[in-house]
C-alpha cells in the first residue's frame, strides 16, 4: 500500500520519538516554568493543547466512516454469511476470555500484595457516580432505532449492527448487490488513505498529548498510593506480554515477537489518546496491513473489540477494588470475589473506548460488593497515566484476538505477517 517504505518506516519511529521527546518536555517544563502564565496559558494550555485536541479530532472524525465503510466492505464480501457467525462467536469468546484470564489475575495480584494496606491518599471527596447499563439495556441498545442517530452519538455497538446487516443485504442481493459490494470495497480504500494522512499529523499530536500530561501532572498524588500505581502496572505488562503470547502462540504458533514488534505504533497512539475507540482506524490498518489479517475479518472484531474488549481495564478494575477494600479495612468473601470477575467482564462489554470509562464503571462494580464508591477517589488523581497505559493494553487485546481469529479462518496471509516490513 506503500509509496515509499523508508517513509512510512520513519513515520512510526518518529511517533515513538514523539512519545518520548514529549515527556521530557512535558516534565521538564513541569520541574522549571509551567507556573510561568505565559507558559501555562500560551505554551501548555495553549499550543500543546490545541494541537493535541485537533489530533484527537481527526483520529475520531474517521472512526464512524472507516467503521461503517469498512464493515461492509467485509461483511459484503463473504461468500458464505455463515462465516460471520463463527467469526463473531469466536471473537466475542475469545475477548470475554481474555478479560476474565485479566481481571483474575488482578484480583489475585491485590490479594497478594495488599496494596491498600498502608495507603495515604491526601484527600477522599465525594464523588457523583454514574449508574451502569443493565445487561438488557445493553441488549436492546444493540438495535439502532435510527440508525444516523447512532453514527452521531458515535455508539459502536449499534453502528456494528446496522453495517452488518447491509452488509449481508448487499451480499445477497444479487447484481444491484455485486455493485454496491465494488463501490464500498473502493470506498474502504479510499478512506485507508485519508487514515494515512492523519498519522502523517501523529507526531506532532503525540507529542503535545503527551507534554501536556508531563506538564499538568502533580507527579506527588502518586505518592501516596504508588503500590497500586506499580502493581496495575506490573500486571498491565504482564498481561499484555505473558496472556498474548501464550494465546498466540497456542492458538496459532506464530511469533509473538513479531506481533510485538509491529504494534508499537499502534499502542503509541493508543497510549497518548487514552480513547481505544479513536485508535481504531491506527488498529485496523495496522492489523490488516502490517499483520496481514483480512478486511472480512478485521472490520468487524477491531471495532468490536474497540467496545467488548478491554482486558487493560479489567485488570484496573480488578485492583481497585482490592486496594478500596483494603484500605477501609473490608474483608471479601470468594463470593464477592466472583461477583467481581463477573461484573467487571459484563462492565467492559457495554462501555464505549474513551477516556476515563474505566472508572466510572468502577463505580457499579464497588456498589455491586458492597463498597463505598466514594472509594474511587482515592485513586482519582493517578488514573490518568493508568488509564493511558491500559488503554494500550486493550488495543493489544484486539489485535491479538484479530490475529487469532483471523488465522483460525484461515485469513491471515502468513507472508504478510512474517515481513518486517509489511505495510510500510
Ligand atoms: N480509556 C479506555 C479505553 O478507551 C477505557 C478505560 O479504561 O477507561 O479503552
Amino acid at each position: 500500500m506503500s509509496d515509499n517504505g523508508f517513509d512510512h518506516q520513519k513515520l512510526s519511529n518518529r511517533i515513538l520519538l514523539a512519545l518520548g521527546l514529549g515527556l521530557v518536555v512535558g516534565l521538564a517544563l513541569n520541574l522549571t516554568v509551567a507556573d510561568v502564565p505565559w507558559v501555562r496559558d500560551y505554551l501548555i494550555g495553549g499550543l500543546f493543547e490545541v494541537v493535541g485536541e485537533i489530533f484527537i479530532r481527526f483520529l475520531s472524525m474517521l472512526v464512524v466512516p472507516l467503521v461503517f465503510v469498512s464493515l461492509i466492505a467485509g461483511v459484503s464480501s463473504l461468500s458464505d454469511p455463515k462465516t460471520l457467525g463463527r467469526v463473531g462467536g469466536k471473537a466475542v469468546g475469545l475477548y470475554l476470555l481474555t478479560t476474565g484470564i485479566a481481571v483474575t489475575l488482578a484480583i489475585t495480584s491485590a490479594i497478594i500484595v495488599k496494596p491498600g494496606e498502608g495507603a495515604s491518599p491526601d484527600v477522599i471527596e465525594e464523588r457523583e457516580i454514574a449508574a451502569q447499563p443493565s445487561f438488557a439495556e445493553v441488549l436492546v441498545e444493540m438495535v439502532p432505532r435510527n440508525p444516523v442517530e447512532a453514527m452521531a452519538q458515535g455508539d459502536m455497538l449499534p453502528i456494528i449492527v446496522f453495517a452488518v446487516l447491509l452488509g449481508l443485504a448487499i451480499a445477497t442481493a444479487g447484481r444491484a448487490g455485486e455493485r454496491t459490494r465494488d463501490f464500498f470495497a473502493d470506498f474502504n480504500e479510499v478512506i485507508m488513505r485519508l487514515v494515512g494522512y492523519v498519522m502523517m499529523i501523529a507526531p506532532y499530536g503525540v507529542f503535545s498529548l503527551i507534554a501536556v500530561l508531563g506538564a499538568t501532572t502533580g507527579w506527588q498524588t502518586f505518592l501516596g498510593v504508588l503500590q497500586y500505581v506499580v502493581l496495575v502496572f506490573v500486571m498491565l505488562i504482564l498481561h499484555a506480554v505473558v496472556t498474548y503470547s501464550i494465546l498466540l502462540k497456542v492458538f496459532t504458533g506464530l511469533s509473538a515477537r513479531t506481533f510485538f514488534r509491529k504494534l508499537r505504533t499502534v499502542q503509541a497512539f493508543a497510549f497518548s489518546t487514552a480513547s481505544s475507540g479513536a485508535t481504531i482506524p491506527v488498529t485496523l490498518k495496522t492489523v490488516e496491513q502490517r499483520l496481514g489479517a483480512d478486511n472480512k475479518v478485521a472490520s468487524f472484531t477491531v471495532p468490536l473489540g474497540a467496545t467488548v474488549n478491554m482486558d487493560g481495564t479489567a485488570i484496573m478494575q480488578g485492583i481497585a477494588t482490592g486496594f478500596i477494600a483494603q484500605y477501609y479495612g473490608i474483608d471479601l468473601s470468594l463470593t464477592q470475589y466472583l461477583m467481581v470477575v463477573l461484573m467487571v467482564v459484563m462492565a467492559s462489554v457495554g462501555a464505549a473506548g474513551v477516556p476515563g470509562v474505566g472508572l466510572i464503571l468502577l463505580a457499579g462494580v464497588l456498589a455491586a460488593v458492597g463498597l463505598p464508591p466514594e472509594g474511587i477517589a482515592l485513586i482519582l488523581g493517578v488514573d490518568r497515566l493508568l488509564d493511558m497505559t491500559r488503554t494500550a493494553v486493550n488495543v493489544t487485546g484486539d489485535a491479538a484476538v484479530t490475529t487469532i481469529v483471523a488465522h483460525s479462518e484461515g485469513e491471515l496471509n502468513l507472508a504478510v505477517y512474517d515481513d518486517r516490513n509489511a505495510g510500510l
